[in-house]
Formats: C-alpha cells, sequence, structure tokens
C-alpha cells in the first residue's frame, strides 16, 4: 500500500481567492507562501475530486492530510474542522493530522475531542512561527498527550544554511533534540528530509538520542540533489524513511503545471533502486508502523 505522509488540503471555497481568506484571517506567512511578491508561485491547489484522481493514477491508496501552522490559533481551529469533514467523507483515503497552535485554550481537551472525531496525529508544527517554541508548557501538555496517545507529530524544518524562502523562520535543530530527550516515547517526523538533521545521526554520542525520530521527503525536489534519497537511507536506515510529496505544492515547478505524485514517485524509485522491501517500508509501512493501532 502506498501512503503519502505529508500532503496539504483547503476547501473549495478557498481556491479561487486565497489572498482574500489570507486577509481576512489576518495569516500573512500563508499569503507570501502562496502569493509571493515578486516570484512565480509554487502553490498549486486541488480539489477533493483531484486529489483522489490524482492519488488514483499513481496507486496512492492513502494520504496524511497535514494541518498548517496557521499564525492564528483560530484559524487552525478552522482548519481542523474542515479536515474532520474530508476524514469523516473519505475514511479510507484521508488520514487527519491536527493543526496545532501555541495558545489554543483548554488544548488537551481539545485534542481528546478530535480523537473522537478520528484525528490520529498533529502537524505540520512550526511553533516559532506561531510566536512560542517547542518548550512552551501549553505546547509541551499537547507533545505529551501524543506520546502517551501514540501519536505521530510532524515538524516543518528548515536548515540552519541554505535555501531562503518567503519570510522564512528557523527551527532551530536544538529544540528537536530537546524535544526527543525530554519525550523519547514521542514519535517525531521532521519534515523535508529533516532540513538534513539526520546526518547528526552519524555522531554516536546522539544517535540513540533520535530512536523515535523519522523524517519525510516533502519537497526535497525543490531543496536538494536527487542522489539525497540513497544517501539518507545510508545515515539512519530505511526504517526511518516516509515519502511525502507536499501535494498540492509544485515541487517541479520547470515541468510540473499542475501538481501530481507520479513525478515524485518515479523519481524516488529511479534514483534510489530500492528492494521490495526497502520501497514497501518508504512508501508506506513506515508510516503505518508509527500510527496508533
Ligand atoms: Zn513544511
Amino acid at each position: 500500500m502506498i501512503i503519502d505522509a505529508h500532503t496539504h488540503r483547503y476547501p473549495e471555497e478557498l481556491l479561487g481567492d486565497p489572498q482574500s481568506f489570507a486577509q481576512l484571517h489576518k495569516e500573512w506567512h500563508w499569503l507570501e507562501l502562496v502569493s509571493p511578491k515578486n516570484k512565480k508561485s509554487l502553490q498549486g491547489w486541488s480539489t477533493r475530486e483531484k486529489m483522489i484522481a490524482d492519488m488514483d493514477k499513481s496507486e496512492v491508496e492513502r494520504a496524511v492530510l497535514l494541518g498548517w501552522y496557521w499564525e492564528n490559533p483560530e484559524t487552525c481551529e478552522l482548519q481542523n474542522q474542515w479536515c474532520s469533514q474530508w476524514i469523516a467523507r473519505d475514511p479510507d483515503r484521508f488520514i487527519g493530522f491536527l493543526s496545532l497552535h501555541p495558545e489554543l485554550q483548554n488544548s488537551v481537551e481539545s485534542l481528546k475531542r478530535s480523537k473522537d472525531l478520528g484525528f490520529i496525529g498533529i502537524g505540520e508544527c512550526h511553533p516559532w512561527l506561531q510566536g512560542a517554541s517547542i518548550q512552551n508548557a501549553n505546547w509541551m501538555n499537547c507533545m505529551e498527550f501524543a506520546a502517551a496517545e501514540g501519536w505521530p507529530v510532524t515538524f516543518h524544518v528548515t536548515e540552519p544554511v541554505g535555501h531562503d524562502y518567503p519570510s522564512r523562520v528557523q527551527t532551530p535543530f536544538g529544540e528537536f533534540l530537546w524535544l526527543a530527550r525530554q519525550l523519547p516515547e514521542l514519535k517525531i517526523i521532521l519534515a523535508h528530509a529533516g532540513g538534513l538533521f539526520p546526518f547528526y545521526e552519524l555522531n554516536p554520542k546522539i544517535r540513540p538520542e533520535l530512536k523515535n525520530v523519522h523524517y519525510d521527503l516533502a519537497a526535497c525536489p525543490l531543496l536538494y540533489d536527487p542522489e539525497i534519497y540513497r544517501k539518507l537511507i545510508e545515515v539512519v536506515g530505511v526504517k526511518k524513511i516516509l515519502w511525502g510529496t507536499d501535494y498540492p505544492l509544485r515541487i517541479f515547478p520547470a515541468t510540473q503545471k499542475e501538481p501530481d505524485f507520479t513525478t515524485f514517485k518515479n523519481l524516488v524509485l529511479n534514483e534510489t533502486e530500492l528492494s521490495e522491501s526497502e520501497r514497501d517500508a518508504i512508501f508506506g509501512n513506515n508510516l503505518l508502523a508509527l500510527l496508533p493501532c
């Protein structure tokens, strides 16, 4: 079974005019990403029907619908309402992860309610962009809940050096290590090849503390040379790597007018020459193993 560990989705009423949505909800960072001032946007858009058709075309059976690190707690709640409807409508195709905000009121209570609605993870997280850090007390209560429930938590990761993109806000590597030490049972997924964080696993002193840290490949074609996939397997092992696209982002802007799943799937397959068991691991089994039973 092929599962995409990292996708996003928006309701159809937003698709025609994301700028007005962003202005209404004061989501300036997201506005800059989807509608940058001096550059062409990489953002693609998709309806439910198109997303499912695109998944079918590349034999992607299920996709994790990640939330977003909205700047305002109210927008996170709105995203969670949308997502609860999407996973209720297509429970066999979509896996729901929650949008979290450090200032959400009664956060653990709301996580419990979300569990009843079918959510089984948290992400995509970026508490720094939301004006806090991982060490925020409210945030850590939610991380403890996730650890106790066996929920994976996906973090957006930027490199300490390297790519620049609109309104970039750092995601300090030290804080991920801190979190892994605080909650060794928490299943942490660092997105975008962890911004090359996986290479710190070559340090034998910290490697044992990173045993529950995993890495998704979302948007990697925008960021790194294709050799990265095989190198990641060599460094951290095949079990820690999750294929994910960042759909509907256009991660092959030179050739891709519309987002799809097939181009990236084929790139990873062609670049890595995976064995059958490695392929099954990266393209679905590793994620399944992280989901709560
Ligand atoms: Zn991201």
